[in-house]
């Protein structure tokens, strides 16, 4: 499966976008409807200040984690009813493209760039996003009945395009073939093989199953089974112990984990947006502008609605109350930088 990282949701959004604590007892599948990537539809959903919020997007290339898993998110559209208060929100990206029609603002489908740039990576990304559900599927326990969609809570059309072009049941489909039950895909068995294989890894120590031979066939030493051994080396289904000694390579079926290797390996942090805050104002003055000027902070008209757009106010037009909302941010030291 491909990488999930979680990029923790901006304690001071905490009350708009997942302020109850949550059981989950399903999952809720989505299709963003945009062509952003899952990074960017995290980044912008913790961003905005609007109730609408969910717990995974997931893209051709990876799965980024936006709320935890035991606070509600607001994405099926039944307000306090089961999609949103017990329902795991699972954007898929890239189900859409727009363009501007001829009157210049209004937005309509651009099905064929759709079809060249982002076709291929939503079937990506919709793969991903049946591998996720599998897998939280098999952390609760859960059965396949446990796989809703938005549309069953609230009737909107979503997920649209997995709807329209490829069908529910193929969905479906795709998280039982990652499940590992049967189904018509090909791929299921090399699947299984791979989840069963990789958790021999470097650094793990193993002993050798009674009577298996070599990685090359040929049979070894009684006393080799007694003994537990380092993996220095996998390739595939290879691994090879204990390079100084006994230095043979096995299959990795053949052999049984004793103790799984130490992970010296640090999480992937360089592509996650860090939310930095302005300095604290700690002034009395009630105008925004006079407290950014005192800070040293840009407080020109742009510049304030760029920062009232990464604060979650999108339209900011610099009226008296926008300001007194982003001032009081100031003053918390809870405004965001642009
Ligand atoms: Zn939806």
């Amino acid at each position: 499966m491909v990488a999930i990282r979680k990029v923790e949701c901006p304690t001071n959004k905490i009350g708009i976008k997942c302020p109850y604590k949550m059981t989950p007892t399903r999952i809720v599948i989505h299709n963003t409807a945009s062509n952003g990537s899952a990074q960017a539809e995290i980044a912008y959903m913790h961003r905005n200040g609007n109730t609408v919020s969910f717990h995974f997007a997931v893209d051709d290339n990876e799965i980024v984690q936006g709320l935890d898993l035991n606070r509600n998110g607001w994405h099926a559209g039944d307000g306090n009813g089961k999609g949103n208060r017990e329902g795991i929100g699972i954007e898929i990206c890239y189900s859409y493209c727009w363009k501007l029609a001829a009157d210049g603002k209004t937005k309509i489908a651009d099905e064929k760039t759709w079809k060249s740039k982002y076709k291929d990576k939503f079937e990506k990304a919709q793969r991903n996003a049946a591998e996720l559900t599998a897998k939280l599927l098999k952390d609760y326990g859960w059965g396949i009945e446990k796989v809703t969609k938005h549309q069953d809570y609230s009737g909107k059309h979503c997920p649209h395009r997995t709807l329209d072009d490829y069908g529910w049941d193929y969905f479906l489909n795709l998280v039982k073939g990652f499940m590992g039950e049967k189904t018509e895909t090909t791929d299921t068995a090399t699947k299984k093989e791979e989840t069963e294989t990789t958790s021999i890894k470097k650094g793990c120590k193993v002993k050798v199953n009674k009577g298996a031979k070599s990685y090359n066939g040929v049979s070894i030493a009684a006393f080799v089974y007694n003994n537990v051994y380092t993996v220095d080396e996998v390739k595939g289904s290879r691994a090879v112990l204990d390079k100084n000694g006994i230095c043979t390579a096995f299959n990795v079926k053949d052999l049984t984990i004793v103790e799984d290797a130490k992970t010296t390996t640090k999480e992937p942090v360089a592509n996650v947006p860090v939310v930095e805050y302005y300095p604290k104002y700690s002034g009395d003055s009630k105008s925004l502008v006079d407290a950014l000027k005192s800070l040293k902070i840009d407080a020109s008209f742009n510049h304030r609605k760029e920062i009232a757009k990464a604060n979650g106010f999108t339209d900011y037009t610099g009226k008296a109350a926008e300001n007194s909302k982003l001032r009081t941010l100031l003053k918390n030291g809870k405004l965001i930088k642009e």
